[in-house]
C-alpha cells in the first residue's frame, strides 16, 4: 500500500517536474520567436533604408523634386527593377516636398495632397534631416517604412520614402514552422482610408495577406491584449506568442502575432526524461521492492527454520491439521509413525491420524457424539481428551489439544501428548484394586461390579446369567499339614486350572480366602451345572500340589431380582453341597 502510494507521488512528482519543464520549454521557444521577429523586423527596416539610399542616391531626384517634376515613369521603372533584382517583391516608393506634399507615389497617381498631420514620421525626417525607420500606419496600410531626407547643397528639398510590408518577414518564420499574422491595433483601424489587404476581423485590420484562417480565429471575440499579458498562449496544440510593434514614439501600433504547432517544438527528450525516471523509480521500487523480499524470504525461512526446529525439538507429537487431513508434522511424528518418511506417504494410505484411534472408554475415536475428534477436542478445551492408538502392535496413550489456528484455512495446531507410561501405571493401579494379589483373578470388588454389569445386561438382552459357587473343602486342614504356603500355591494352582477351564467370557473373581465365584452369562442353571460339574470332576483328578474337592453351588438369575436375593441363593445351594457330603454341585 505504501509502495503504491509512494509510487503515485512519485510519478506525480515527474510529471509536474515534466509540465514545468515543458513550460520552460514553451516559455523559452516563445522568446526566441519574439527576438527572431525582432530581429528579420530590424534587418528588414535596414535593407529598405539602404533601398531609400539608394534611390535618393540618384542626382537628379533633388532637382525633380524642386522643380515639381517627377517622371513617374522613370520611378516606376525604377522600383519594378528593384522588384525584379532584389529580395523585395512589394516596395513603394513615395517622393515628399520639403512641405510634405506628396508629389509622387508608386502605387497611386494621387499626388499634391499633403501629409503633415498623419506622417509625424515624413515630417521628422524632414525638419530633423536624419534618415528615418519606422513601422507606421497610413491611410492604406501598416508597413515598414525608411524615409530619407534628399539635399540640393545642404539645403533639404524634399524626403524619398521606401514603404515596404511585413510578407518578406512572414515567409522568413514560416521556415521556423511560424505562422504570422499582423495586426493594426483597433484605434488606428479608422485611419485607414484604403486598407491594403482589406482583412478585418472584428475591427482588427491585418496586414499581412497569408494570416492563417486559424489564426484569424485567435482574434473572434478577443482582447488582443491577452495575448500579449503572457509571453506565450497554448491555444488548440498551438504556442501562440507577440511581439508589440512600435511607432518611431513607441507607441504601440501593431502586433506581430506568432503561431507555432507545439508538434514542432522538440519536447521527445521531455517524454524521455519522464520515461528516464520513471524507469529509474520502477527500477528503485523493484529494488527496494526485492530488497524487502529477499529479507522477509529470510526472515520467514529464519523463521520458518526456527519454527521447524522448535516444533521438532518437542516430545510431543505437533501437526497442522485442516481439520481432516494432516498438513504439516513435526519429526516426532515420523518417531512413532515410522513407517513413513514423510507426510505425502502417510496420506497415500490414511486420510486422518484418526484411523489409528481405538475408540474404547475414555478414549475418543474419529467421531464424538456427532462431532468430529478435532472439533469436540477444540469445545472442550477443559475436559481431559485422551486417544489410545494402535500402531504396528503397540499401544499408545495419548493426551490430545487442539487450537484453531487459522479460521481462513481452518487449520488446527494438534499436540498429541503421549501418555502411554501414565495410562500404563494407571491401568495398573485400578487393575490391582480389583484384582486379586494372590491368584491375579478377578477380586471381591471386581466381582461386585461385574454382577451388576451382568445383570443390567441380561435384563436388557434377555440372555440368561447363571452363578456358580464354590468353596475347597477341609481347606483349613491343608494349611494345618502342609503350612500356609502350600495352601497358597493350592489357590493359586487350581484357579489357575480352573480358568483353563472357562469360557472368555466367563467371568473368575476370588471372593474369599478359598470361595470362588464364576459368573456365566448366556448360561441357564442346566449349563452352569454341567460347567460345575465338569469343574468338579477335573479338581478332583487334577491331584496337583495337594489333592484337594471343591463344593459348589448353582443358580440362575430371576428377572427382577437384586443382587443379594441371588447371591443368598447361590450361597444356600452351596451350604448344602457342603452338608450333604462335600465334592458335589447343588443346584438351586
Ligand atoms: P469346609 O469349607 O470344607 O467346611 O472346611 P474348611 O476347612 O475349608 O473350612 P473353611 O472354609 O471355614 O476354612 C477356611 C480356611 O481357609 C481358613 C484359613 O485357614 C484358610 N485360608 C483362608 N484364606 C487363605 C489363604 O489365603 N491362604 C491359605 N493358605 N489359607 C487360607
Ligand atoms: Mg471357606
Ligand atoms: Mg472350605
Amino acid at each position: 500500500m505504501l509502495l503504491l502510494y509512494g509510487g503515485w507521488v512519485y510519478v506525480d512528482f515527474v510529471n509536474t517536474k515534466k509540465y514545468e519543464l515543458k513550460n520552460q520549454r514553451y516559455d523559452t521557444q516563445a522568446k526566441l520567436m519574439q527576438k527572431r521577429v525582432s530581429e528579420m523586423i530590424l534587418s528588414k527596416q535596414k535593407a529598405t533604408v539602404a533601398i531609400a539610399i539608394a534611390l535618393a542616391g540618384d542626382g537628379f531626384l533633388a532637382q525633380n523634386i524642386k522643380s515639381k517634376n517627377i517622371s513617374d515613369k522613370y520611378y516606376k521603372n525604377l522600383s519594378a527593377k528593384f522588384r525584379k533584382n532584389t529580395l523585395y517583391k512589394n516596395i513603394w516608393i513615395q517622393i515628399i516636398d520639403k512641405n510634405l506634399n506628396s508629389l509622387y507615389r508608386s502605387w497611386t497617381d494621387k499626388k499634391g495632397d499633403n501629409l503633415r498631420d498623419i506622417r509625424k514620421d515624413i515630417a521628422d525626417a524632414i525638419n530633423k534631416k536624419e534618415v528615418i525607420y519606422s513601422i507606421s500606419v497610413g491611410k492604406f496600410d501598416l508597413s515598414i517604412k525608411a524615409i530619407v531626407p534628399i539635399f540640393e547643397d545642404k539645403e533639404i528639398v524634399g524626403a524619398l520614402e521606401v514603404i515596404s510590408h511585413f510578407n518578406s518577414i512572414e515567409k522568413q518564420m514560416k521556415k521556423f514552422d511560424v505562422d504570422s499574422m499582423v495586426v493594426l491595433d483597433k484605434k488606428y483601424t479608422k485611419q485607414l482610408k484604403y486598407p491594403y489587404t482589406n482583412i478585418f476581423v472584428d475591427e482588427y485590420y491585418i496586414a499581412n495577406f497569408d494570416a492563417p484562417l486559424y489564426m484569424q480565429k485567435y482574434l473572434k471575440n478577443t482582447d488582443i491584449k491577452e495575448f500579449y499579458s503572457q509571453t506565450y498562449k497554448i491555444i488548440q496544440n498551438n504556442l501562440v506568442t507577440t511581439y508589440k510593434l512600435e511607432s518611431i514614439d513607441k507607441e504601440l501600433i501593431g502586433y506581430y502575432i506568432m503561431s507555432k504547432n507545439i508538434k514542432n517544438i522538440p519536447t521527445v527528450d521531455l517524454d524521455f526524461f519522464v520515461f528516464k525516471w520513471i524507469a529509474l523509480g520502477l527500477i528503485g521500487i523493484m529494488v527496494v521492492a526485492g530488497i524487502i523480499n529477499i529479507s522477509l524470504f529470510y526472515l520467514m525461512r529464519k523463521q520458518k527454520v526456527y519454527y521447524k526446529s522448535i516444533i521438532d525439538s518437542s516430545r510431543n507429537i505437533v501437526m497442522v491439521n485442516d481439520g481432516k487431513y494432516i498438513v504439516d508434522a513435526n519429526k516426532m511424528f515420523f518417531t512413532y509413525f515410522n513407517k513413513y518418511n514423510s507426510l505425502e506417504e502417510f496420506r497415500q494410505e490414511h486420510e486422518c491420524v484418526c484411523d489409528f484411534f481405538i475408540e474404547e472408554g475414555e478414549y475418543i475415536g474419529k467421531t464424538v457424539k456427532g462431532l468430529t475428534w478435532i472439533d469436540y477436542i477444540v469445545k472442550n478445551q477443559k475436559s481431559i481428551n485422551k486417544v489410545k492408538i494402535k500402531y504396528a502392535d503397540e499401544t499408545y496413550y495419548f493426551m490430545l489439544n487442539a487450537v484453531l489456528i487459522s479460521k481462513e484455512d481452518n487449520y488446527y495446531s494438534v499436540v498429541f501428548s503421549d501418555i502411554t507410561n501414565e495410562e500404563h501405571y494407571k491401568h495398573q493401579l485400578e487393575n490391582w484394586s480389583i484384582t486379586d494379589m494372590l491368584t491375579g483373578i478377578g477380586n471381591r470388588r471386581y466381582f461386585h461390579t461385574k454382577i451388576n454389569d451382568e445383570i443390567y445386561n441380561c435384563m436388557r438382552y434377555k440372555h440368561p446369567l447363571s452363578i456358580v459357587m464354590f468353596d475347597i473343602d477341609y481347606f483349613k486342614r491343608i494349611n494345618d499339614k502342609y503350612g500356609h504356603k502350600v495352601g497358597d500355591d493350592v489357590l493359586i494352582e487350581y484357579t489357575r486350572f480352573i480358568s483353563s477351564m472357562l469360557r472368555e467370557s466367563d467371568i473368575f473373581c476370588r471372593i474369599g480366602g478359598e470361595e470362588f465365584v464364576i459368573l456365566l452369562p448366556y448360561s441357564a442353571k442346566s449349563d452352569a451345572q454341567k460347567i460345575a460339574e465338569k469343574l468338579r470332576i477335573g479338581v478332583e483328578e487334577h491331584k496337583e500340589v495337594v489333592p484337594i474337592t471343591v463344593s459348589f453351588g448353582v443358580s440362575q438369575y430371576i428377572e427382577n431380582e437384586d443382587v443379594d436375593s441371588i447371591l443368598k441363593r447361590v450361597d444356600d445351594a452351596l451350604y448344602e453341597a457342603k452338608n450333604g457330603g462335600r465334592n458335589m454341585v447343588v443346584v438351586k
